[in-house]
């Protein structure tokens, strides 16, 4: 490092250098994370310093964590879930696939997941050291539950299911795989990292929670549609004794036990979760998720206005597209999936007047390719 700091101009003009090397969110049509709501900035900063590792410490802020819990259980139809603030779905998705192993306690464990799993579950079973097998999807995206019951035996601890997938935005057939799970006494994890703040706030939106007995966990993040500040994550059990499955000595802190992954938690960013969830309630939140919905159907008829085809009518706000003959111009961020299909996140900074700009931009292009 310097010898010598320098001066905080100097440091601050480099850092906004470095911060216009960034992609505006302006044309970031490919992340499921957003820009924070200013509440969960100012709560943030509220609460910067705070660590949840040592709760006993930051008793109030210890408190919004069981509040935001409490909350997102009640959203999930089972008030009395237990759980903590995670740094995001990996963790999240770790922590179960621990749960369900330890609590299983079969000696050569496997866990079964869909072909459209997020890679955190490839992170999750190389870590802990189960076999990870995958189950196709039928022609919706949506795994096949006929191929699901043929994977799993004795050996299974975990099943899994996912609640807004990562490329498609589709929900598994989770209230058939929940009955399963409950069926043969194996524990069942649903990944609703994306969709847990997209589906209770739509109206026919299939089941994915609590409300379906075989559902024993819940993955959900904040920081994706929950428009908190980076990270903030959250898992959800039905019973206290999982968590507790996981529980580890700590002699030095101001509580005996943890049961998180990371040690060093930050408060900010639970703060700022609990925040928007205070502010905007539940109309609120419900009138940002469904203007997301109504932009990707928008974005979905302005494209099939060109030619360019869906490739399915999603769950939640992600929408995919055949990959367009010609190359989508540069200044928008966008992402393909693995089958190569055209990929766009309809965010809440991804709003109207970017959709409108967007399809004048590859309407542009497929009249130029017309003439
Ligand atoms: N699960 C799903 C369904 C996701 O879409 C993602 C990320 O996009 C994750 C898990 C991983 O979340 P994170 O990147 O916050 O760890």
């Amino acid at each position: 490092m310097r010898s010598k700091g320098i001066p905080e101009e100097d440091l601050f003009s480099f850092f906004e250098t470095k911060k216009l090397q960034d992609k505006n969110h302006l044309y970031i049509l490919s992340s499921m994370c957003t820009l924070p709501h200013p509440v969960a900035v100012k709560a943030h900063a509220l609460f910067m310093e705070t660590n949840l590792g040592d709760p006993g410490l930051f008793p109030g802020t210890a408190s919004l964590e069981r509040m935001l819990i409490s909350r997102i259980g009640t959203l999930f139809h089972n008030p009395d879930a237990c759980g903590y603030a995670t740094t995001g779905g990996t963790e999240s998705n770790i922590q179960a696939l621990r749960i369900a192993r330890a609590t299983a306690g079969i000696p050569s464990p496997n866990v079964v997941i869909p072909e459209s799993a997020h890679f955190s579950f490839k992170k999750a079973c190389d870590m802990i050291g189960v076999e990870m097998r995958t189950v196709p999807l039928t022609r919706d995206y949506r795994v096949d539950c006929d191929r699901y019951m043929d994977s799993i035996d004795s050996n299974t601890c975990c099943m899994v299911g996912i609640a807004g997938s990562t490329e498609y935005g589709m929900v598994d057939p989770i209230r058939d795989l929940a009955a399963i799970a409950h069926r043969e006494g194996i524990f069942f994890h649903v990944d609703a990292a994306f969709g847990g703040m997209v589906l209770p706030f739509l109206k026919d939106a299939p089941e994915f929670d609590f409300s379906l007995p075989g559902v024993m966990s819940i993955a959900v993040d904040p920081h994706k549609m929950g428009m908190s500040t980076i990270p903030a994550g959250c898992l959800l059990l039905r019973n206290e004794n999982d968590l507790c499955s996981l529980s580890v000595d700590t002699p030095y802190l101001t509580v005996k036990q943890e049961f998180t992954l990371s040690g060093t938690r930050p408060g900010g960013s639970v703060a700022g979760a609990l925040a928007v969830l205070e502010y905007l309630g539940y109309e609120g939140m419900e009138a940002i998720v469904q203007g997301c919905m109504k932009n990707t159907r928008r974005l979905t008829h302005g494209m099939e206005s060109y030619g360019i085809r869906p490739v399915v009518i999603p769950d939640v706000n992600v929408a995919t597209f055949e990959t367009p003959e010609t190359p989508v111009p540069s200044r928008w961020q966008v992402s393909y999936t693995r089958n190569n299909h055209l990929r766009i996140v309809c965010m809440p900074h991804v709003h109207a007047g970017v959709i409108e700009a967007f399809l004048d931009d590859i309407g542009e292009q497929y009249v130029e390719k017309t003439y």
